[in-house]
């Protein structure tokens, strides 16, 4: 019986909470929470979770009060992962536990930190977020005393295992794709990372409008918003103006998915979530027409923004302060927090001071920084 009488209301392609396979260490029934939202609500309660807020997402923190952390992507992730899948009648309960998930791996500095931090570990295994996330959750959160980590059931860990494509959880078995939730958290996370860089990108005045009319995306939105407004977009505040067309950008980009991927659903046959994990392909994606546009508009991202010098420059005086510290706790263990040095044993000392240097946030490791010198 599921906990969660809005559960019988689902497409038969959902994953149930009262079909999930469970937790790693078996756990009673909650009186009147499912599985899914007592993991969504472990996740937030973490310390993981809040330390999201202090770390950048394309911008340092400290650049600007009102550019995306680490925290509000996550929560924009959260609320299209929660639109797409009521929309398509899946477990919004599982999305939105995955999505809210999904970069709790994430180290300071963005993804410039995440390369810093995977260079230095080279030579002990290396280091990628999507891996470190599953680690927080599995090890390094402390909200139990029978065992580390948050005992989340295997359907949201199988989420967070977005990049095995071959084993998406043992408990769950081999099988080509996850569940339509975990393929919903996956996408929403780049409908909303695209969305929000765009309108940092535009806030900072490091990506010019005028670049931007050229790519078809760019232009489809402005007419729509254009028209939407009754032409008031033109004597719009700067501010309005770009949410205003990045409003319908995404709104573009949420309504192609629901109705692309819907359709996928109906034709494939997939009749259970078993089925969805059997099919070759994954079920939840664009048009080709809105991929192709999404294409062009990434490369445009990464060739005049990602790569701006002046994100470049700041990222790489970031990263040289990581390289301080990283070393600093290399070469003097007992730098490390207590709860850290328990585990060199166990983990071996560099996989532990990743572990410690991925898990700061940026104002905590620049202050680490300055201690040192
Ligand atoms: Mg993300």
């Amino acid at each position: 019986m599921s906990l969660d009488p809005r559960e019988a209301l689902l497409a038969p392609q959902a994953q149930r909470s009262s079909e999930s396979v469970g937790r790693l260490r078996p756990e009673s029934e909650h009186s009147f929470r499912s599985c899914y939202q007592r993991d969504r609500d472990r996740i937030v309660h973490g310390t993981s979770f809040r330390r999201l807020d202090g770390k950048t997402q394309v911008f340092l923190n400290g650049k600007g009060d009102h550019y995306r952390t680490r925290l509000t992507h996550t929560i924009e992730v959260a609320s299209i992962s929660r639109t797409v899948a009521r929309a398509l009648g899946v477990n919004e309960d599982l999305a939105e536990a995955i999505a809210l998930a999904h970069d709790l791996g994430h180290t300071p500095f963005g993804h410039a930190g995440e390369e810093a931090l995977d260079r230095l570990m080279k030579d002990h295994g290396g280091f990628d977020h999507n891996g470190q996330s599953l680690r927080v959750v599995e090890v390094l959160e402390e909200s139990y005393p029978q065992q580390p980590g948050l005992n989340l059931s295997h359907e949201v860990l199988e989420g967070l295992r977005k990049h095995d494509r071959t084993l998406n959880h043992p408990a769950l078995g081999t099988h080509p794709s996850p569940s339509l939730e975990a393929q919903i958290a996956n996408i929403a996370d780049e409908i909303a990372y695209y969305g929000h860089d765009l309108e940092d990108g535009l806030a900072s005045g490091l990506l010019p409008e005028k670049d931007l009319e050229s790519l078809d995306l760019w232009k489809e939105a402005s007419e729509k918003a254009f028209s939407e407004s009754s032409g008031l977009l033109a004597s719009a505040g700067p501010r309005t103006h770009r949410k205003f067309i990045i409003r319908c950008l995404i709104n573009r980009e949420v309504e192609d998915l629901v109705s692309t991927s819907g359709e996928a659903i109906r034709s494939s046959g997939v009749s259970s979530v078993d089925d969805v994990r059997r099919h070759p392909v994954k079920l939840i994606g664009y048009s080709p027409e809105l991929k192709s546009r999404n294409a062009e508009l990434r490369r445009h991202l990464y060739a005049n923004f990602y790569h701006h010098p002046e994100v470049q420059g700041t990222n790489e005086t970031a990263c040289r302060q990581m390289e301080s510290v990283y070393a600093d706790l290399v070469n003097n263990p007992a730098h490390l927090g207590s709860r850290s040095l328990t585990r060199l044993e166990g983990e071996g000392l560099h996989r532990v001071v990743a572990d410690y240097v991925a898990g700061m946030t940026d104002s905590y490791l620049r202050s680490r920084f300055e201690a040192l010198s």
